[in-house]
């Protein structure tokens, strides 16, 4: 079994919620990627690290896992499914391919669920559509609706995949120039091996 690794050490380089949640198995390209949502609790310590939920709510939701062990069990299933059902929605955008039929069908059925259960409040600083019923379901409903914003926007056109760790980001530079998730992790790695190999070249 791998060593387990604290879900705040996790990076948020994604730039959007939805990309951050399938950026929870590091590596990708690897076939034993660390899967760091292993169980409920982990999908909750997610959440808080991400501070996308108020910590009253996501009290509330852990307080709902540990008396309904079971549904919690279900909730994480569904998460993980459509943790790897947005993998392969947004793999098929970056090679400019149609999803298969099944694909889609499976991403719809969350985004009916989800978009059910969607409430518009009005904020001070004006409406917001957000989940407001104290429903584990919320787990999966929140990526859901990052992914549908997503999808459904100009972003999309900035969509990349790291080369070397498989994540997927938004790319934000002026030029549409970042090739890495990260500068300082993958960026980097890949610095020191072409310096590396450039030396080596030299010498010969
Ligand atoms: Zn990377």
């Amino acid at each position: 079994m791998l060593p387990s690794k604290p879900i705040e050490s996790l990076r948020l380089d994604g730039g959007l919620f939805c990309l951050d949640f399938v950026n929870t198995v590091y590596n990708r390209k690897r076939p034993n990627g660390y899967d760091y949502l292993d169980n409920f609790k982990s999908l909750i310590a997610w959440y808080g690290h991400t501070k996308l939920l108020p910590q009253k709510m996501l009290h509330t939701l852990e307080r709902l896992g540990k008396d309904y062990p079971q549904k919690a069990v279900v909730v994480l299933e569904k998460s993980l499914q459509l943790r790897e059902l947005l993998h392969q929605l947004f793999q098929t955008v970056l090679h400019a391919k149609m999803p298969a039929a099944i694909i889609g069908s499976q991403f719809n059925s969350f985004l009916s669920e989800a978009y059910s259960n969607l409430e518009l409040s009005i904020l001070p600083d004006g409406g917001k559509l957000q989940f407001n019923t104290p429903a584990l379901e919320q787990l999966y409903w929140w990526p859901t609706k990052s992914a549908v914003e997503l999808l459904t926007s100009d972003q999309l056109k900035q969509l990349k995949e790291c080369p070397a760790c498989g994540w997927l980001f938004i790319d934000k530079s002026k030029n549409q120039s970042r090739k890495w998730c990260s500068m300082a992790t993958c960026g980097d790695v890949n610095k020191v091996t072409s310096n590396y190999q450039r030396t080596k070249r030299k010498k010969k």
